[in-house]
Formats: C-alpha cells, structure tokens, sequence
C-alpha cells in the first residue's frame, strides 16, 4: 500500500479518501498538508471533504496507546532482568 501523495509505503496509520470511488490512501499527515492547499481528491479532483478532525483524534489515540504499551513493556523488562541478576 502506497501512499497517493508522496509515494512512500504506509503502514500505520492511514487514510482513505471517503468522498469518491478512488482506491487510493494516504499518510495522514500528507493528506492534512494536502488539505491545507487543496479540498479535492488527489486523483479524480472531486471535491473531498471528509473530516479529519476526527482522524487526528483518533490518530492521536492509537499514539498514546503505542507509547503507552511501550512504557509497560519496558518496566516488564526492567523488573524481569531485576530478578534475573538477584
Ligand atoms: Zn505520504
Ligand atoms: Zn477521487
């Protein structure tokens, strides 16, 4: 899966145009830089006007979960090494 804006293989997360029939995605972050120049849809110019708001928020929380899974594993790690040199 590649990106339609800056040709860069997505992985997580990521964003589909809702307001026309292309099968294309985006980095959430390109197509928010996008939308700032542009409303339309990158492929066919239909105009987009899905809400990304929503997105970043979510976006965001799928972050703090990552970063928060992160920190949990690593104190996981930090006490399990603890009981291995004691
Ligand atoms: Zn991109
Ligand atoms: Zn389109």
């Amino acid at each position: 899966m590649k990106c339609a804006i800056c040709f860069e293989e997505i992985f997580l997360p990521y964003y589909k145009s809702s307001s026309c029939e292309c099968k294309i995605y985006y980095h959430l972050n390109c197509i928010e830089k996008w939308h700032k120049i542009s409303k339309t849809c990158v492929i066919c110019k239909k105009i987009d006007n899905s809400s990304l708001n929503n997105l970043r928020k979510i976006h965001n929380k799928i972050y703090e979960l990552i970063v928060f899974v992160i920190i949990f594993l690593l104190i996981i790690l930090l006490v399990f090494v603890k009981i291995m040199i004691y």
